[in-house]
């Protein structure tokens, strides 16, 4: 797994420090959670205003086009997506500051994302809700729903992982 850092200060060091030394373990779990291998991912710790220069570097490489301001949300601790060839996560610093308990939550959380997107078929099924999004190519009805119940899906799933932090904290301890 690559680990960059984006944006960050000196301030946000304890983060950047605590997810490289979870990320392999995190992504063990995952993986095993998801019953899917993590693929190739791109694991990035920025802050909230790096998250959308991230997302988008990355989806202008795949679509030729992007938006800044759908990917900034205030607050938000963590996001995935896809990248050519694999995925990206994004770790927000700045919202996982001083507890270090809910950046390894986060982190869990969005290799499960990763481990959904590796699946067969996935990566393809992001790229075209992506693709509506942007205007390229707009989905049927039928689509959009299949694609809305299938994210509220992996959604729990995720969510279901992030008890997994107490296994991760005692095996890189
Ligand atoms: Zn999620």
């Amino acid at each position: 797994m690559r680990i960059v850092s984006h944006r960050l200060g000196r301030q946000h060091r304890p983060v950047v420090e605590r997810v490289t030394r979870i990320a392999d373990e995190a992504g063990r779990l995952a993986a095993r959670h998801a019953r899917s291998s993590l693929g190739r991912v791109e694991l990035a710790v920025t802050t909230t205003k790096g998250i959308p220069d991230l997302i988008c570097a990355a989806h202008e490489r795949i679509f030729g086009t992007s938006d800044w301001d759908a990917w900034h949300e205030q607050g938000v601790a963590g996001c995935t997506t896809i990248r050519p060839g694999g995925s990206l996560v994004v770790i927000n610093a700045e919202a996982n500051r001083g507890c270090l308990d809910e950046a390894d939550m986060t982190v869990i959380h969005e290799l499960v994302h990763a481990a959904q997107v590796n699946r067969r078929g996935m990566w393809e099924l992001v790229a075209r809700g992506l693709a509506h999004n942007y205007g390229i190519e707009p989905m049927s009805d039928r689509e959009v729903w299949a694609a809305n119940l299938r994210r509220d899906r992996d959604e729990r799933e995720a969510a279901a992982a992030e008890r997994l932090h107490r296994q991760l904290a005692k095996a890189v301890a």
